[in-house]
């Protein structure tokens, strides 16, 4: 079961709801940004590349409520930024919880360990773990090394207190899917309840621009990966998201199905884009020109993503908008195996792996930034 009977029978109603009531643009997950502010500086994320004054800012734990109400939402993703570093994060996650939101907290757990006593666990509150792949391959993307025992460490002492844990995993150009295949055995081997995967978006922002995947090779590299599937591995997202991935099932982009809240307002029109901002959740579904998202449009931004913050909610909307849709959903939840023989070809072509080639780079903000920027 990717995530519990009692979530996904939370998304399933709100979701048959939306329907009923006549809604095509509906909210799933709310990605709500409190901060920018992080402890990495991985060359794939555009955050972190933001001046000062923007890393020291933080959405209050009251603005959060009224993005969270506005939006209504069943699920709530908690990215950044490292939220770890926010000054008032236990609060938030409280008022959260409070409001039987589905909170999935995405840090890097590099201070996991040591704020774990903040917070209560709760079916309602996940850690989501930031770690890209095996050690070297994560310390590689995340441009730290030790950062992935880090992250194992947290993880374990998350788990012995009872908390959820999951981990998301980004995938960019010359990931290994043997690594990646032996990186799942490591995660359930941990215990950790399911894992999430993403390809890699390419931000204006982020300094490594190299290593963004096209739509094609994101589908060959997740054919290999996800066919014949070992039956432990455990994924705690859409299915049918994951046929996307793989080239099995093709998507619109549904960018309304996960919008973004954070210290600038609502973002048009995604997660990943940054076409203006409106200051209500109405006003961002009104006005934003959703007509010129998603790469039917032709938008050259478009023309590569396949992330989850565009189609994920896609993936769960066509489950529920018809039979096909529910019997699709219960083939690929009930038969995972996905049995492959040309994907198992794939497996044995030989890859280079990126950080074998490429030095590990640490981007580090300039010391008077770190100065200025400490909370
Ligand atoms: S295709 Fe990707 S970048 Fe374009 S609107 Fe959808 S999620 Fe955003």
């Amino acid at each position: 079961m990717p995530v519990p009977i009692s979530q996904a029978w939370t998304v399933a109603s709100y979701v048959l709801k939306q329907k009923l009531k006549g809604r095509k643009q509906y909210p799933l997950v709310l990605m709500l940004e409190p901060l920018y502010r992080c402890n990495l500086a991985c060359a794939g994320c555009g955050k972190i590349q933001y001046p000062a004054h923007v890393l020291k800012r933080e959405l209050s734990p009251e603005e959060c409520f009224k993005a969270v109400d506005e939006c209504g939402s069943p699920m709530v993703s908690i990215p950044g930024g490292e939220p770890l570093m926010h000054s008032e994060i236990e609060k938030i996650v409280d008022g959260l919880v409070a409001r039987k939101k589905y909170i999935y907290l995405c840090t890097n757990a590099l201070l996991l360990k040591e704020k774990l006593h903040l917070f209560k666990p709760s079916k309602y509150l996940t850690f989501s773990v930031h770690l890209d792949g095996q050690k070297e391959h994560h310390d590689f993307s995340v441009c730290r090394e030790g950062g992935y025992e880090l992250a194992v460490e947290g993880i374990k002492a998350a788990l012995e207190r009872g908390f959820r844990v999951t981990t998301n995993t980004t995938l960019f150009d010359g990931a290994d899917p043997n690594s990646v295949r032996a990186f799942f055995d490591e995660m359930m081997e941990l215990g950790v309840e399911g894992m999430m995967l993403s390809p890699g978006y390419s931000y204006d922002k982020a300094p490594d621009q190299k290593h963004f995947l096209g739509r094609a090779r994101t589908r060959r590299l997740f054919r290999a990966i996800l066919s014949n599937r070992k039956p432990g591995w455990q994924f705690n997202q859409s299915m049918l998201f994951l046929e996307f991935l793989m080239g099995k099932r093709d998507f619109k982009c549904t960018p309304w199905g996960m919008p973004t809240y954070s210290i600038f307002g609502w973002q048009k029109p995604c997660y990943l884009l940054q076409d203006g901002y409106a200051e209500t959740f109405t006003e961002l579904m009104e006005t934003t020109e959703w007509a010129n998202y998603g790469t039917e449009s032709g938008n050259p931004k478009c023309a590569n993503c396949m992330v989850h913050s565009g189609y994920e909610a896609s993936g769960v909307d066509y489950t529920f908008s018809s039979l096909k849709g529910l019997l699709a959903t219960a083939r690929a939840t009930l038969f995972t195996s996905n049995k492959d023989d040309g994907a198992l070809e794939l497996l044995n072509e030989p890859v280079t792996p990126v950080h074998s080639y490429n030095p590990l780079v640490k981007i580090s903000p300039s010391a008077d930034k770190l100065e200025r920027t400490r909370a």
